[in-house]
């Protein structure tokens, strides 16, 4: 079973959930989200109760990875039931709000979008609510890091320099608000190709990987660019409830056994 051993979940309206941990980058479009969708997969494969709620107002994808449609059901008083899908629950800001509304919101209004979704969602029992937050160190993320409690974070990154460099900055928001950051997860790691069976290495090597042993953070492991990841992403229908036994399947379990 997975290890996770921080301070579990003491929020109130979260008292049903155990653990909360946040999935940050600190950069748009390194795969944070992919990587939220098939980890919550993996912990769901290793017998977790699992929910994900999509608090990336900017660009939230969830509903397209997990292929959510409609909207979701008012439960009793003022909450509502989150969604369903792959054996996950699932909340997103983009089945709530048109994204282009969102996108010129402030902080405060952000933030108080989001304290909404985990408060007013009936998320009932759960191990583990990932959180897929909001690229980048702004105000609105440490907001929600400081005004949920979470059981720690999870980086996110390529290996490339420009990435690397945000996600530091995302350690040290994390450090600042006392959040634990539970490991870096290195994504699209190298491209093997599918014709000649040979690796490259297109945003570099082993760079997310020296950066943890360099800030004494854990390393989860490396996620190869695979165009399987990637289309199965695209389709609603995620790489691990396609295949949850099949290389990528079993790398992202051995990280949910990992952190
Ligand atoms: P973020 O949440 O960081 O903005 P996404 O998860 O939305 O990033 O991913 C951005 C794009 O990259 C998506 O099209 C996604 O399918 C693709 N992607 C993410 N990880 C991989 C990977 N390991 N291999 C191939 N494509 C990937």
């Amino acid at each position: 079973p997975p290890k996770l051993t921080a301070a579990p979940a003491k929020t109130k309206p979260l008292a049903s959930v155990r653990h909360v941990v946040a999935v940050a980058s600190g950069k748009g479009g390194v795969g944070k989200s992919t990587t939220t969708v098939n980890l919550a997969l993996a912990f769901r494969a290793l017998g977790w109760r699992v929910g994900v709620l999509d608090a990336d107002i900017y660009g939230p994808s969830i509903p397209t990875l997990l292929g959510l449609t409609g909207k979701p059901t008012k439960g009793q008083g003022r909450s509502l039931l989150p969604m369903q899908a792959y054996g996950l629950k699932a909340m997103s800001m983009g089945v709530l709000v048109d994204p282009e509304t969102a996108m010129v919101w402030r902080g405060p209004m952000i933030m108080s979008a989001i304290t909404q979704l985990i408060s007013d969602v009936a998320w009932g029992e759960l191990d583990l609510l990932l959180v897929d937050m909001p690229p980048g160190t702004g105000d609105a993320q440490l907001a929600l890091a400081q005004g949920t409690d979470l059981s720690g974070a999870i980086i996110v990154s390529t290996p490339q320099d420009l990435a690397l460099v945000d996600a530091r900055r995302g350690i040290a928001m994390f450090n600042k608000v006392n959040v634990t950051t539970l490991g870096i997860i290195e994504n699209m790691s190298q491209f093997i190709c599918p014709d000649c069976g040979s690796s490259h290495a297109i945003f570099g090597q082993g760079g997310a990987q020296a950066e943890a042993m360099r800030l004494g953070v854990p390393f989860l492991g490396a996620l190869p660019l695979s165009m399987a990841l990637r289309s199965a992403s695209d389709a609603g229908r995620p790489i691990l409830a396609r295949d949850p036994d099949g290389p990528l399947g079993l790398l992202y379990q051995s990280m949910a056994r990992t952190v």
